[in-house]
């Protein structure tokens, strides 16, 4: 696929304009090898699809500006993460303007649709016929579901009715979908419906489930790991896998100099573990300044030292506490039917990723019924936290921050 030769005078004058991306190398073919070094870049496969995608990929929410999205680009990351509600649809716009001046080919592109409200075939179609728009193109790589929360949302026929449909017209050549929460029933239902391409999952390193265990060593932690689990039984279906929320919630806009080992920074001994899992074909990451991208980027390939790996250890037993995972148990158990997990995850939104417009957004699109005011104070979300997290205090202070 995709070759960078342009086939026409037009095309070629579209490169020179663009600069340094006309210097641009082919993106790599599938094969059966898992991984591969292309430049300074490594490329993994993406399960099933083939793909081959660079190990950093580029998260869509938000953007950085338009000359350091080039530079990226440039640099050999090539999976670009998107959706049609991210930064109200220009994020998929900022893309279009890539594809449209550097060429279809230069990066693969995966967007999603939401079920909310009262979706059914055809508002999936009309929510991907936006995005083709709105990306200039007449395909998107991957087409996922996005914040799948729910088994039977998955597993649901209209979902894959619309998705047949896409497919057979050409309108996306991977299906997939994104899972913030609840991730080992949608996962599961995910993989034995056997209609997903690709997973994108949390997955970082307080992804352990019994954090009040005593263990001696990092390792230990890690052997409780059900997201890891998860990851490789999907993997194992040749489903490929996108990490996210690799930094952790909070990421890098808390002050973690006290972890950092030699010149290796906290958040970059998270990225290197995340990518020491085989089954994880590429970390999604925000790149938002050159600090950023080049903290990132240096991250391919690198391989995670013993003294990082201490001080992982020291970051997650100091700090693993109130620390939501977002797993959903507390939604799921709540006789009121509050949508705690949501409703925590947007607060973390606002208050640790600096994306308050966002999350007011997302929490106003809540039904009422199932915020704070309605929870009726009996506790059991809490009793159903493994991890301590003081899940009324978190509702309560999200609707006094969220909403009005
Ligand atoms: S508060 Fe606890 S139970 Fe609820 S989603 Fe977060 S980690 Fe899971
Ligand atoms: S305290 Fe409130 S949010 Fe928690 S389980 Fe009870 S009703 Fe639900």
């Amino acid at each position: 696929m995709r070759g960078t030769v342009p086939n026409s005078r037009r095309e070629f004058l579209k490169e020179l304009a663009f600069g340094g991306l006309a210097a641009l190398s082919p993106l790599p073919h599938a094969s059966e090898e898992w991984r591969r070094k292309k430049g300074g870049m490594w490329y993994r496969r993406l399960g099933r699809t083939g793909l081959f995608i660079s190990e950093i990929s580029l998260g869509g929410s938000p953007l950085p500006d338009w000359s350091l999205f080039r530079e990226i680009i440039e640099r050999g990351v090539n999976y670009i993460d998107t959706s049609s509600s991210y930064s109200n649809g220009n994020s998929e716009r900022q893309i279009g303007r890539l594809l449209k001046e550097a060429g279809r080919d230069k990066a693969y592109v995966c967007t999603k649709f939401h079920l909310r409200g009262r979706w059914n075939e055809s508002a999936i179609l009309r929510s991907v016929e936006g995005s083709l728009l709105r990306l200039g193109t007449d395909r998107v790589d991957v087409l996922a579901v996005h914040g799948a929360s729910r088994p039977e949302d998955v597993a649901d026929e209209r979902v894959a009715a619309a998705f047949a449909r896409l497919k057979k017209e050409g309108k996306c050549l991977f299906t997939g979908l994104s899972c913030h929460s609840n991730h080992e029933s949608v996962v599961r239902a995910a993989v034995d419906c056997g209609r997903y391409d690709v997973i994108q999952l949390g997955y970082n390193v307080f992804d352990i489930e019994e954090p009040s265990r005593e263990v001696e060593t990092y390792d230990d932690y890690l052997g409780a790991s059900r997201t890891r689990d998860l990851i490789r039984q999907a993997a194992g279906r040749d489903i490929g896998i996108i990490a996210m929320k690799t930094l952790k919630v909070g990421g890098r806009r808390q002050n973690l100099e006290r972890y950092r080992t030699g010149d290796v920074s906290l958040f970059q001994s998270m990225l290197k573990w995340a990518l020491e899992e085989k089954a994880v074909s590429s970390v999604v990451t925000e790149m938002l300044n050159r600090r950023e991208m080049e903290e990132d980027l240096a991250m391919a390939g690198a391989p995670l030292t013993a003294e990082e790996r201490t001080n992982l250890f020291r970051h997650v037993a100091e700090n693993g506490r109130d620390y939501c995972r977002f797993c959903g148990r507390c939604q799921a158990g709540c006789p009121s039917g509050i949508a705690t997990t949501e409703i925590l995850r947007y607060l973390a939104y606002c208050e640790s990723y600096g994306k308050a417009a966002a999350a007011r957004q997302y929490y106003s699109a809540l039904d009422p019924a199932m915020t704070a005011p309605a929870c009726r104070d009996c506790g059991r979300c809490e009793s159903l936290c493994r991890f301590g997290v003081r899940v009324r205090a978190g509702i309560r202070k999200a609707h006094q921050v969220l909403s009005g």
